[in-house]
């Protein structure tokens, strides 16, 4: 499988793009004009350029306006033609994309266009390049790869073949399998790009919403079975126009990318086993079964204080690391919660807390196979993480996540952990809280894409719709991730300013991180009650949030007075019902969240969240005025 990503795709200058897409592991670029032309240098520097990085390139784009124009346009265009051959052969490339005409002055007729396409062949012969084909959505006369085809097949010259987009395809819900129909090596270049589904103008939803196979909802994976069943076995590109990646980091996008197409080849090869599709071996998505371990990186001082709130939350200092500054809170036995609080001055979670304060610097995810895991992250370009070991130390494979923080992989054999490198501290008692329900990341929306393709591609986790959350601020977009046994479940939210609560929390904490960690009770009312005996301080909600839900949902009586009575919220769907609350929000923003899900409830209580939002803030001190 040959890797390629159009330089429009990723923000920077051209020096920087070619940097950032060879780093990340491309075999070639797509040349979009426009880049070139910004280029100070001549077609040849910016080829050599090209491979001085190992990189090809795998296609020259775009030239618009060809096919079916009269005269004189039509001269004109042939005219056009020659001079971007000759800058092709400075280049150093020997495909152009030409694009289905999109002026009103184009002239309809297969067989038109085809004996245009077909004289442009024989100009392409001369010049020793290949002109490949493609239908834009929003063609004049053509907008269908089923057509491009046909004026393909018709024109019937070895310089001329067909340019498949994905998107062109999917957008018109045009069917995949049409594309088996067409030889495999007729087809020139393949080109890819996802996007979320949303109803809007075809040609502004492709210039700004496109984003990377996995990332959105098209249906990429039927998409390419179709086109690896062509035996076509040429470069995959990425062609996408987002304006978040224009503004994001050139290397990051540039990972994405790369990720985004292996991961997308590895479910075609699995669902495809009778085809020989190169892409490295790899372990299959990884099953997850739970959160074990959230870890806290804080100083001395900031522990005592989290381990007040924890404290009245009913953990109890249960163990310590016999060899670092690290200790374990816990429920009672029944409960599966490891709170880890590490107040080393060294590693990570010393530089995570002179970076971002106190804060979750790390997670431990418990997954069928730690080894299987990590060999995966590896191959879809995930930054491996280890500290070093002391003695009596286990290796626990770790990779980088997106914002700075670390994911840790434990399996069955590893989960000895806690006995081996660390001694019981006391009885722990506990308050009902089972599990950890979920956890809620915060991040720049510009990053929410890069988080989501993360987990999605590594482990067995699908997400859902992007629904937006009404700060009274303004706009957060929030996805959830989980996994099909619902073991893992995150809520990711981005922010698009730093004025709501959440882009608040991202400023102040210097970068994404875990926002809050909402724990499963048992029983809400009673983990309720024994955490007000422990001095617990909830988030108080407005009195009208509670008589407004009575006429809302016709509770059973007296219910709406113990919800109140306990500021714990209230939601239902059609499968079941969901209560939560709130502990204050800590330090910049942090919280945590107690929940209890009844019936198959399967959300997060969305519709509460402007009430939690506008009873957080309200609980906040004024700008400027220094915290209690
Ligand atoms: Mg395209
Ligand atoms: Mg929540």
């Amino acid at each position: 499988m040959k890797t390629s990503i159009a330089t429009v795709s990723i923000s920077g200058g051209l020096r920087e793009k070619l940097a950032a897409i060879a780093a990340a592991g491309f075999d070639g670029v797509e040349i979009f004009e426009t880049d070139f032309l910004a280029f100070d240098g001549s077609p040849a520097e910016v080829g050599r350029m090209v491979r001085d990085h190992g990189l090809e390139i795998t296609l020259f784009q775009p030239f618009r306006d060809f096919e079916g124009m009269p005269e004189p346009q039509r001269s004109r265009a042939f005219d056009r033609a020659r001079r971007k051959f000759d800058l092709m052969k400075e280049l150093g490339t020997d495909l152009i994309l030409v694009c289905s005409n999109v002026s009103p002055a184009a002239l309809g007729g297969i067989d038109r266009a085809a004996a245009d396409l077909r004289e442009l062949g024989d100009l392409a012969a001369d010049w020793g390049v290949r002109v490949g084909y493609e239908a834009l959505a929003w063609g004049r006369h053509i907008r269908d790869h089923r057509d491009a085809w046909e004026i393909v097949r018709r024109a019937d010259h070895a310089n001329v073949g067909l340019i498949l987009d994905s998107f062109h395809t999917l957008a018109r819900r045009i069917d995949v399998d049409t594309i088996r129909a067409i030889p495999g090596d007729r087809i020139f270049i393949v080109q890819l790009a996802d996007a979320p589904l949303i109803e809007m103008d075809l040609l502004h939803w492709s210039r700004h919403l496109r984003n990377m196979p996995g990332q959105g909802d098209l249906p990429l994976v039927a998409f390419m079975r179709a086109v690896a069943a062509t035996g076509y076995d040429g470069p995959l590109s990425l062609e996408i126009f987002n304006d978040q990646f224009r503004g994001g980091s050139p290397k990051s996008i540039a990972v994405d990318g790369r990720r985004s197409l292996v991961n997308l080849m590895d479910r075609v090869r699995r669902l495809e086993p009778g085809l020989a599709i190169a892409v490295p071996d790899m372990p299959d998505r990884i099953e997850v079964r739970g959160v074990e371990f959230i870890e806290f990186a804080a100083e001395a001082r900031e522990a005592g204080q989290l381990g007040t709130v924890l404290a009245t939350m009913g953990f109890s200092l249960a163990a310590r690391h016999r060899n670092r500054d690290v200790v374990v809170w816990r429920q009672g036995p029944a409960s599966g919660i490891n709170i880890v609080v590490n107040t080393s001055r060294r590693g990570l979670a010393h530089s995570s807390y002179v970076v971002h304060g106190t804060n979750a610097c790390a997670i431990g995810l418990r997954v069928a196979d730690a080894g299987a895991t990590i060999a995966r992250a590896r191959a879809l370009g995930a930054e491996p993480f280890a500290e070093q070991r002391l003695a009596g130390e286990l290796s626990i494979p770790a990779i980088r996540g997106v914002g700075g923080g670390v994911v840790y992989f434990i399996d069955d054999a590893l989960a000895n952990v806690w006995d081996v490198e660390f001694e019981p501290a006391g009885p722990a008692a506990g308050a009902g809280l089972a599990a950890v329900d979920h956890l809620a990341q915060t991040m720049n929306y510009a990053e929410m894409l890069t988080w989501l393709l993360f987990y999605t591609s590594i482990l067995r986790t699908s997400k859902s719709p992007m629904v937006d959350v009404v700060d009274p601020a303004g706009l957060v977009r929030s996805q959830v991730v989980e996994s099909d046994n619902g073991a893992l479940r995150l809520t990711l939210n981005g922010a698009e300013n730093r004025n709501t609560l959440a882009g608040h929390f991202i400023a102040e904490s210097f970068g994404s991180s875990v926002q809050h960690i909402a724990f499963a009770a048992t029983d809400i009312f009673a983990s309720a009650a024994r955490m007000d005996a422990l001095g617990f301080t909830p988030l108080e909600i407005s009195p009208n949030y509670f008589a407004d839900l009575d006429a809302r949902f016709d509770l059973e009586p007296g219910l709406a007075r113990r919800l109140q009575a306990a500021n714990i919220l209230y939601d239902r769907d059609q499968n079941g019902e969901f209560f939560h609350f709130y502990s204050r929000t800590l330090g910049e923003g942090f919280f945590f969240e107690i929940v209890e899900r009844r019936g198959g409830y399967a959300g997060y209580g969305g519709p509460n969240a402007p009430f939690r939002i506008a009873a957080q803030k309200r609980a906040m001190p004024p700008a400027g005025m220094p915290r209690a």
